[in-house]
């Protein structure tokens, strides 16, 4: 496997105006960095490894950050995904209503539970699954709904729930790329039956390397997770079996960076916020659509989405001004050879989309200059 650059180019070049990388995790971490060397000292000389004292309090803590009663622990996002999914009964036979602008592991880990995505279009404004959506695409087999916080933009939660509620169906939150924010006050992942996060380095909190929690209000499903989580143990007996489970527990070594990058997550996400207040204003004034936040969401900005005809052309033109892109996603869910099977209506407004949005850089510590560069170039490379 490859290894996925979360800085690029290397850091010295950040420092010239000319060159703006699309995510740059060194300033945030120098801000750590004396404690995350500790973390790893303390593993070593504790021996713990698997579980314990630090996972145990980096789960309560990350449970009253999130304003919910439970956090699991586990091995990455995806495995959140699928383990929520398995917790809730959900499996074979069953249908999941899944908004097909997202990144691909929120439909896989419908299919790895044994179900089948059932595709939404989103809003043509703020590119999110839509309560009227859900409502349209549920049928006989709908199990639950997976409502994405793209962007670190909450999804119209609420909205979803008073359906899925008519239908008895469960709601589960990919909160993957919104750690931290709210809509109408309440924290992503805790207002559904079940919040997933991901801690993927590039997230807006993320380890030093894959980590993932669930999130619940329901002990019952808490503790379903954790079992199915640790090869099916039930209770504390170590060769007691009740379900086929997995290994997908969070390493105490990430559980422990995660403690202490938890302390910088509201500062963090407030400069995510900053740049992207700045990205707005300027945008406006060269005449360039940014993806909208949801009125009654307050975002954490994982990423600052515009829409640009000629995208490609447009992208080439910023890499040759310096400033890096990426493109989320550039395929949507439903055309992806991997999960076409399960297309069934056109969506749209996704495939519209698909071909004109542009990820510009964004990260807790860009600078105003750097913004203002960005843009400058951006309304060079889109006049031709
Ligand atoms: C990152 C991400 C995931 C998957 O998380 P991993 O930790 O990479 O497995 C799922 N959904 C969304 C929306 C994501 O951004």
């Amino acid at each position: 496997m490859t290894a996925v650059p979360l800085r690029h180019p290397p850091a010295d070049s950040a420092r010239h105006h000319e060159h703006v990388p699309f995510l740059d995790l060194a300033a945030a971490h120098a801000q750590v960095r004396t404690q995350l060397d500790m973390v790893w000292h303390r593993a070593v000389d504790t021996s713990a490894f698997i579980g314990g004292e630090e996972v145990e309090r980096f789960e309560g803590e990350w449970a009253r950050y999130c304003e919910a009663e439970h956090a699991v622990g586990v091995a990455n996002g995806t495995d959140a995904l699928v383990l929520a999914l398995r917790a809730l009964g959900v499996g074979e036979g069953d249908e999941v209503v899944v908004p097909t602008n997202t990144f691909v592991a929120s439909a896989a880990a419908v299919v790895l539970a044994g179900a089948a995505p059932r595709f939404v279009d989103v809003d043509p404004d703020t590119l999110l699954m839509t309560p009227d959506g859900v409502g349209a695409a549920i049928t006989g087999r709908t199990a639950a709904v997976m409502v994405v916080h793209l962007f670190g933009h909450v999804a119209d939660v609420d909205g979803v729930i008073t359906i899925a509620r008519r239908h008895g169906l469960a709601v589960v939150e990919d909160a993957a790329q919104a750690h931290g924010a709210t809509r109408h006050g309440r924290r992503a992942g805790s207002v559904g039956d079940v919040g997933c996060f991901s801690f993927y380095p590039g997230k807006n909190l993320g380890a030093l390397g894959d980590g993932g929690a669930v999130v619940t209000d329901s002990r019952e499903l808490a503790t379903r997770v954790r079992t199915l989580a640790n090869h099916g143990r039930a209770g504390g007996a170590h060769y007691d079996h009740e379900r086929v489970g997995t290994n997908s527990r969070l390493d105490a070594l990430q559980a422990a960076v995660l403690r202490t990058k938890l302390a910088c997550l509201d500062e963090w996400n407030a400069g995510r916020r900053a740049a992207s207040a700045r990205y707005r204003r300027l945008l406006a004034e060269i005449g360039v659509r940014a993806v909208a936040e949801p009125a009654d969401s307050v975002g954490v900005d994982h990423l600052f989405v515009v829409r640009v005809p000629e995208r490609d052309t447009v992208r080439a033109r910023l890499a040759d001004a310096g400033v890096a892109t990426g493109v989320h996603y550039p395929v949507p869910c439903h055309r992806q050879p991997a999960l076409s099977r399960f297309a069934s209506a056109p969506l749209p407004v996704a495939e519209a989309a698909a071909p004109q949005i542009l990820s510009l850089p964004m990260f807790p510590h860009l600078t105003d200059a750097q913004v203002d560069h960005v843009v400058a170039a951006l309304a060079r490379a889109v006049a031709g």
